[in-house]
């Protein structure tokens, strides 16, 4: 297996031309074929980064004349390998590395429950999902998202029968690129791509490329179900728009204190979520806008985009908006646009800002409730409750009773080693 020795640029800044100034400079040797969470690793226990509390944002410039590339995934490691590996070098491509607080990184993605296993199998995985739905309930528009796992998919089918089940986007990728031996950067832009539109046309023509370069590849994602996969044609909304994986997340940010025994685990978890909910509570009560600050950005960055010679209304609730050489149709009682991003998003897009803007009304009424200040108030206002002295503890004689054997034999004790954590997020 080959290494590469890369440079790390630390703690600088950005300047007016998106070049890194002021940084101290360190170095790492990482394997060719790392992951992102291996990288991640690799750069956090090299620069002893406290990962419960931080996050790392990593960015590399290709050229003077493009904004720097950001490593968000594997599939960004993977372009910055193969650049990488063209000039091994140690000062070239260096990594700028941001440390930032984690919960500025995940303020969208609710952890709502975890549990601690022997090993992931259908009865574990089943009982999981017994109890998340004893506690938690059938809410309308749920979907799971699953990894690889086959154990998921059953213990869902069987607790949760009307659910519809889709694939990580992120997981089929994974698959993707150890069964197609070859064209990874050009496949893997194109599916992407193809996975992220809103609308059946762009798909549609996104598709017929990808049979272009590869026709068992258009035949591979065709029998996985577009349905799983591809934003337009999935029947829950917002499920594709999650771009990292807090399981993931959670997964890499407890990997040390999987080490601990079960108790000190659990309180270790207990305390990271009581930090979270208490900062994004104290971050919702200090936004004063309607919508969460995220998502106020982003209607703000849109809301002049088109002038108003580009837009005409056609009747009271449709316009039809020119925007460069594309024509869309905005209705605004059905809070639909043709670009697909009104209806699928619920928050209204350019063209809807544009029409709305025209009529004189704001957008308050055409966004989704749950992007509001108000819901995110809701959502952390119940404290993660702290752990009593364990002599307050209130425990069942029958658990006092049952007495806990260490783990005998090697796989029992591989297996504990690897508990991992199970996560259900909506
Ligand atoms: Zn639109």
């Amino acid at each position: 297996m080959s290494t590469l020795p890369i440079m790390l640029q630390l703690n600088g800044h950005w300047d007016s031309i998106e070049i890194c100034k002021d940084f101290n400079v360190d170095g790492i040797v990482v394997n060719e074929d790392s992951n992102y969470s291996q990288l991640n690793s690799a750069i956090t226990e090299h620069l002893m980064i406290d990962t419960s509390a931080k996050i790392i944002e990593i960015k590399y410039t290709v050229n003077e004349r493009c904004p720097p590339m950001k490593i968000r995934n594997d599939m960004g490691v993977r372009v910055y390998m193969e650049t990488k590996k063209e000039n091994r070098s140690l000062g070239m491509y260096p990594l700028c590395i941001t440390v930032r607080d984690f919960d500025l990184e995940c303020s969208s993605i609710l952890p709502l429950a975890y549990a601690v296993v022997d090993s992931e199998n259908d009865t574990s995985w089943m009982w999981f999902f017994e109890k998340f739905k004893h506690a938690y309930g059938e809410k309308p528009n749920m979907c799971v998202v699953l990894d690889r796992n086959e154990s998921i998919l059953n213990a869902t089918s069987t607790v949760y029968t009307s659910m519809p089940h889709y694939a990580c986007m992120w997981h089929i990728w994974t698959n993707v690129r150890s069964k197609f031996k070859k064209g990874h950067l050009k496949l893997s832009k194109l599916y992407f791509a193809t996975a992220r539109p809103y609308t059946l046309d762009e798909f549609n023509e996104r598709m017929s490329q990808i049979e272009v370069i590869d026709t068992c590849f258009k035949a591979y994602l065709y029998d996985i179900g577009y349905h799983r996969w591809s934003r337009v044609h999935a029947t829950v909304n917002r499920t594709w728009t999650m771009t990292s994986n807090i399981a993931d997340s959670l997964n890499a940010v407890t990997k040390d204190a999987r080490e601990l025994p079960v108790v000190e685990l659990l309180e270790y978890m207990r305390a990271l979520l009581e930090h979270w909910t208490n900062e994004k509570l104290l971050k919702a009560k200090g936004t004063f806008t309607y919508l969460g600050k995220k998502i106020q950005q982003r209607v703000g960055g849109q809301q002049d985009i088109i002038a108003e010679d580009e837009m005409r209304a056609s009747t009271y609730h449709i316009h039809t908006v020119i925007d460069g050489v594309k024509r869309f149709i905005v209705c605004l009682q059905n809070k639909r646009c043709s670009c697909g991003q009104f209806q699928l998003d619920v928050l209204p897009c350019a063209q809807a800002l544009a029409a709305l803007r025209h009529r004189n009304e704001s957008y308050e009424n055409y966004c989704s409730p749950y992007y509001t200040r108000e819901s995110l108030l809701h959502t952390y206002e119940i404290p993660v409750d702290p752990l009593p002295d364990e002599s307050k503890w209130n425990v069942p004689q029958h658990i006092i009773e049952e007495v806990v054997m260490p783990p005998t034999g090697k796989d029992s004790q591989g297996d504990l080693k690897n508990k991992d954590t199970i996560h259900m997020m909506k």
